[in-house]
């Protein structure tokens, strides 16, 4: 090849802003350009000679490896999202592509490593997903989460012919707490409930904030009301437990009501309703209490 276009070729290898990595067959780093040294915080110096593994995040690494070991082999080359490992030790995430290296003989000596920083957009991504699924002010699920999780549980359960429970829950006399203590009391209230109760359910289960002090919890595979009275039992009591507020003693409770698919309803609506209409009842029952 003509001398000036590979001369021109190698500063564009330097000048390019994705950062390009060079490996040989055992990984170890045998070239790289400019953009690698904005991506990863080391000069060309620090890095010639090194494992390729210092580029990435301890517990990815074996992963990422195998993957791009499989892909190459069946595809010719590797791309995807990973997450990269600064010099100073922050975290980011790089969109990477990794392209194997032959010699003449088309025996693979080497890989090169495409990478560009992505941090900033799966940040944001992150930021949109938490927005869009969970409370701003408990941080549990929120409606729209709810909502979602109990469309795919009443799929599930129709397929399966099993049960599932939900219970609505709504805070007594809450309005009072806010009234006399003020709003931040009541928030501070709130997220302390949900951090209680979100340590009682299993993994399974789901527990959302779907109103200003209403909650939903539910419950995989309970069908017999006993486990279920277990349950309503185990949450009226967790909240009877005093709450300490800004060095503030006080004392709250809670009004539940039981709907069980597919017997109360076997559809999203039906259900919520049912559960809104039970605990109703609980508050006509003098609050602190469940029904069914
Ligand atoms: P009941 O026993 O009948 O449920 O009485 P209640 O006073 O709890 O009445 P209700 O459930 O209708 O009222 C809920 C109150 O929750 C109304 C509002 O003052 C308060 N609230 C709603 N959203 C928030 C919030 O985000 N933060 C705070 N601090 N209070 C809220
Ligand atoms: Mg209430």
């Amino acid at each position: 090849m003509d001398l000036d276009i590979l001369k021109q070729r190698a500063k564009a290898f330097d000048y390019l802003f994705d950062a390009v990595v060079v490996t040989d067959i055992q990984g170890t780093i045998i070239d790289w350009n400019k953009g690698s040294e904005a991506l990863y915080g080391y000069s060309k110096k620090e890095v010639i000679g090194q494992d390729v593994s210092i580029l990435h995040v301890p517990e990815d690494f074996n992963h990422v490896t195998a993957g791009v070991i499989a892909s190459v082999e069946k595809m010719g080359k590797w791309s995807g999202e990973v997450r990269m490992l600064h010099k100073n030790g922050h975290i980011g995430w790089i969109e990477s592509m990794c392209i194997p290296i032959f010699d003449d003989a088309n025996k693979m000596i080497g890989a090169l490593g495409i990478n560009r920083d992505i941090t900033e957009r799966k940040t944001e991504l992150a930021r949109l997903h938490s927005l869009a699924h969970y409370d701003q002010l408990t941080a549990i699920p929120n409606r729209y989460s709810l909502l979602d999780r109990l469309e795919h549980l009443i799929a599930q359960c129709e397929r399966s012919k099993s049960q599932f429970t939900l219970l609505y829950m709504d805070l007594d006399k809450f309005k009072i707490i806010n009234d006399t203590k003020g709003h931040a009391f009541g928030d501070q209230l709130l997220k302390e409930v949900a951090l209680r109760l979100s340590k009682l359910i299993r993994q399974s289960d789901t527990f959302a904030r779907i109103g200003g002090d209403e909650f939903v919890f539910l419950l995989e595979n309970t069908s017999h009301k006993n486990d279920i009275a277990v349950m309503a039992e185990m949450i009226l009591k967790e909240l009877d437990r005093v709450f300490v507020i800004n060095d503030e003693e006080i004392k709250i409770s809670c009004s539940l009501g039981v709907a069980i698919y597919p017997e109360d309803g076997s559809t999203m609506d039906a259900l919520l309703t049912a559960g809104d209409v039970a605990m109703y009842k609980a508050k006509q029952g003098g609050r602190g209490t469940y029904k069914f």
